[in-house]
């Protein structure tokens, strides 16, 4: 393979519960698999919260990383020097240059519009921008016969599961323009598996949350929605309190339980996902921890972690919020050997203050 450069985690002996040919660093925990190295990737979205962890990831793995994004939502700050491509997804002949003149043998893709709100106000933004965008790189895929392909789902494709924690085979049925347009991608993907021999990973994502440990890469949205970083804010002084969105909810304590997975495991997942695929085959496979927080859970961590006290008031429910989302992790630890290493809301909570007081006007600093 051209471009094959060293991996640069140190091999181990294989641990039994592992898959074939992966093993796990003693150091870092990270989980490689031998013969994967220094694969040329495009990742879209990779200026993006998720996407910018999974550059580095990659990276670190040994892989040549070209970054392709709009930077409409992405920061340019948070792509390693040199290797960011500014275009749209659907400028489907930049994708094909892209495609040829880097010689592109495998896709990440992050790119969308990720706000459920935004979604339900403005649905054909979304089917333009996440369907058209990912057709428009599906197209140019199948046109530079590049056929490996992760893809960044996410739990909105069930909309509100009566059953919990929510395994992969629970109906799709999506609750908002956004979860719709992440399911018509999905669908997508499996008649192109069937029909071109694409080879995917939808890979759902409950609630990312956290930075990386350094504080150096983080979460920062504008408008911010998310619930951690709002405690973070009103922890720092940047808002007065934060709102929890309805104490009426069927759970313990009458408010939303979602499932907060760090965007590093998220990262690492992608990278075992990459290593797994097969032409033809579709992967789909929930990203979580298994463990449920509430939104008082969230905010008592955040006043633990900062040690600082957070007005909280209790707001109207938002609309389009399910009560509980939490993840049956099992396929993809099956599938993957993928174990999150933060299981701990605290652990994932503090790596988000230190990229907050690193960085208090996010990358515009
Ligand atoms: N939430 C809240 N107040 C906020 C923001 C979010 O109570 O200011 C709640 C929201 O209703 C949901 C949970 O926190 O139950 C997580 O919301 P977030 O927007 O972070 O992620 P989502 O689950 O919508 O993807």
């Amino acid at each position: 393979m051209r471009g094959r450069k060293a991996c640069q985690v140190r091999q181990q002996p294989q641990v039994l519960e592992l898959p074939d040919g992966a093993s796990r660093c003693k150091s870092t925990g990270q989980i490689t698999y031998q013969g994967l190295h220094g694969m040329r990737i495009l990742v879209t979205g990779g200026a993006g919260y998720v996407g910018s962890h999974a550059v580095r990831r990659l990276m670190a793995a040994g892989h040549e990383v070209w970054v392709y994004d709009d930077l409409s939502r992405g920061h340019a700050a948070a792509v390693p020097e040199g290797r960011l491509l500014v275009g749209s997804l659907c400028e489907q002949q930049c994708l094909i240059d892209v495609f040829q003149s880097h010689d592109i043998e495998a896709v990440m893709h992050f790119a969308a519009l990720t706000l459920v709100a935004e979604s339900v106000a403005d649905p054909l933004l979304y089917y333009q921008n996440n369907v058209c965008g990912s057709l428009s790189l599906l197209s140019a895929m199948r046109r530079c016969g590049v056929w490996r392909l992760v893809f960044s789902s996410t739990t909105a494709v069930y909309g509100a599961p009566q059953q919990q924690p929510i395994s992969e085979d629970a109906p799709r049925q999506p609750i908002n323009p956004y979860g719709t347009s992440k399911l018509m991608v999905e669908l997508m993907l499996e008649d192109a598996a069937a029909a071109y021999g694409l080879g995917f990973a939808a890979l759902r994502y409950f609630n990312a949350a956290g930075a990386s440990p350094a504080g150096d890469l983080g979460e920062d949205h504008s408008p911010e929605t998310h619930l951690i970083p709002l405690v973070l804010h009103a922890a720092m002084g940047r808002r007065s309190h934060v709102t929890v969105f309805g104490d009426d909810y069927p759970t313990p304590d009458g408010t939303c339980v979602r499932d907060y997975v760090h965007v590093e495991d998220l990262a690492e997942a992608h990278l075992l996902a990459l290593e797994r695929l097969q032409p033809g085959q579709g992967l789909k496979l929930n990203l979580g921890t298994g463990q449920g927080y509430s939104v008082r859970q969230v905010i008592e961590a955040c006043r633990r972690v900062t040690g600082r006290p957070i007005r909280a008031e209790v707001g109207q429910r938002r609309p389009g919020d399910p009560a509980s989302l939490v993840a049956d992790p099992s396929r993809a630890k099956q599938v993957l050997g993928w174990t999150p290493h933060y299981t701990d809301l605290d652990r994932i909570v503090e790596t988000a203050w230190r990229w907050h007081r690193s960085h208090p006007q996010g990358y515009g600093q």
